[in-house]
């Protein structure tokens, strides 16, 4: 069956992809192994020469590159170019700071001499979604290929134009072929390519399901993981909060990306004491944002990316409101062409409703009330996720303290969560496991080596 990119503003198709054959993902493999061999052996000057390469590719080809991700997946224009700015700026950033995150490691021990080495462990195998079709497939590749790495991409199929741009980008920075290939199949034919020897390990950001069945089939032929899937983030507004700024960040940390975020905030998780207060301001700035064209600079929310995913937001936001829930804003899908959803809020949501168990992924805000802090922070563990969360309160002591027991790979305590190459990201429980960036990210695709001198 062929793949097929489809305009999510439209429903037109913009493009048809046939499958790559099993003659040219062998081809692909091939190329990345062959390439791994000399590439391990390079300085991390001459690594950091390329990846510099990459950025100044990446910032000179910045509005061609955010139209395709627009076009095919309908985030605003403005957010796709601020997203391949991330992007260079994480290759730079890895550039610049590899060599010290994979330094040796002096340790004494009765030895002469004892160390720790990191070196590469091959080629690595990213199966990435089309949430932010750059940042998601950047945010991996930057750190693997400066530790020695090399890379194949699988993509979500909706985004394969931008799929393979990205390997474009590489060959026009003018990196060794095979460094990094992009394979268009679909992603329930991954088996084959993760058990393939040549592939080293896999990492993959998407739904539970498909992280379930990519560690399943990696555990069996015992390949190393790191899984970046789901979140239900709770955003944790304390009695003592600032109001104005929270409603504000909140409406940013729900709807940018047209809430197609695994890192937005999803359950808004209010105290009684300024529930009313904070759903009117909340409500006041949500209703502002300006729905329409995404290729618009003016546009803040497009559509969602796909019909089958506008249709099972409107599901959980149907069943959320029939189980008891009220509607504040929208609830509905947009009367026009395309697969727009109304910015939606929804509060009265409580831990029994699809909007609180499950992750919603689009416009639409839960509220849930909560008596005070203590059941803030039940509520916010009662979740099967644990990507990240946010906490607002003027009260910074108490809110380090709460913070440590926030089941959660991340805490942002009057901010909104946003990945950063220096800082780690990643979740726990059904959230995945592992890191992405900074020095924790770097070392999840190396061989932690022990040195040992008599
Ligand atoms: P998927 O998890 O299906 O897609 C993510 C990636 O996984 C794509 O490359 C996809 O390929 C691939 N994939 C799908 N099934 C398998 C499989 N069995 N084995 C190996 N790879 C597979 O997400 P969807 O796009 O369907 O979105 C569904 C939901 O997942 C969203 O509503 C959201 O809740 C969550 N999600 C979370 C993301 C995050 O950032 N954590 C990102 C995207 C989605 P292909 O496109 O070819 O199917």
């Amino acid at each position: 069956m062929s793949i097929q990119s489809i305009n999510p503003t439209t429903g037109e198709v913009l493009e048809t992809f046939e499958p790559y054959s099993q003659g040219k993902i062998e081809e692909a493999l091939a190329s990345a192994h062959q390439t791994f061999l000399s590439w391990r052996a390079t300085s991390f000057a001459e690594r950091t020469h390329h990846l510099q390469n990459v950025a100044r590719h990446l910032r000179e080809r910045k509005t061609e590159l955010a139209r395709i991700a627009v076009l095919e997946m309908g985030k605003s224009i403005t957010e796709a170019e601020a997203e391949v700015e991330k992007c260079a700026w994480n290759c730079d950033y890895f550039a610049e700071h590899a060599q010290q995150f994979l330094a040796d490691e002096n340790i004494a021990t009765n030895a002469t001499q004892s160390y720790v080495a990191f070196r590469p462990l091959g080629v690595v195998l990213a199966i990435m979604p089309w949430n932010f079709p750059y940042w998601q497939v950047f945010r991996f590749a930057a750190p693997a290929l400066m530790a020695g790495n090399t890379a194949i991409l699988k993509h979500a199929s909706n985004v394969s134009r931008s799929a393979l741009e990205i390997e474009r980008i590489f060959q026009e920075a003018g990196l060794p072929d095979g460094i990094f290939k992009t394979v268009l199949i679909p992603g329930s034919t991954t088996d084959h390519l993760i058990e393939d020897p040549r592939i080293a390990a896999v990492t993959l950001t998407g739904s539970e399901e498909a992280g379930t069945r990519v560690a399943a089939t990696s555990g069996h032929v015992l390949k190393k993981t790191v899984l970046e899937l789901g979140g239900s983030d709770a955003f944790i507004v304390l009695a003592d909060a600032d109001l104005d700024q929270a409603a504000q960040i909140g409406v940013t940390a729900r709807f940018q990306n047209n809430g197609q975020s695994c890192i937005a905030a999803k359950r808004f998780i209010v105290v009684d004491a300024v529930a009313e207060a904070f759903e009117q301001k909340f409500v006041e700035v949500a209703s502002r944002l300006r729905v329409g064209d995404p290729l618009d600079y003016q546009t803040q929310i497009g559509p969602v990316a796909r019909a089958d995913l506008r249709d099972a937001l409107d599901k959980q936001v149907q069943k959320t409101v029939k189980m008891g829930a009220r509607v504040l804003l929208g609830g509905k899908p947009l009367e026009r062409k395309g697969y727009f959803y109304t910015p939606t809020i929804v509060t009265n949501v409580t831990p029994d409703m699809p909007m609180f168990r499950e992750e919603t992924f689009g416009p639409a805000a839960a509220i849930i009330h909560a008596r005070d802090a203590e059941h803030a922070i039940e509520l916010a563990n009662d979740s099967q996720f644990g990507l990240s969360s946010n906490l607002w309160t003027s009260d910074i002591t108490r809110a380090r303290e709460l913070a440590a027991r926030i089941e959660a790979g991340g805490v942002f305590i009057n901010g909104m969560t946003a990945s950063d190459p220096r800082l780690p990201f990643g979740g726990v429980k059904r959230s995945g496991y592992g890191r992405e960036l900074s020095t924790f990210g770097i070392q999840e695709f190396v061989n932690v080596q022990t040195v040992w001198v008599g």
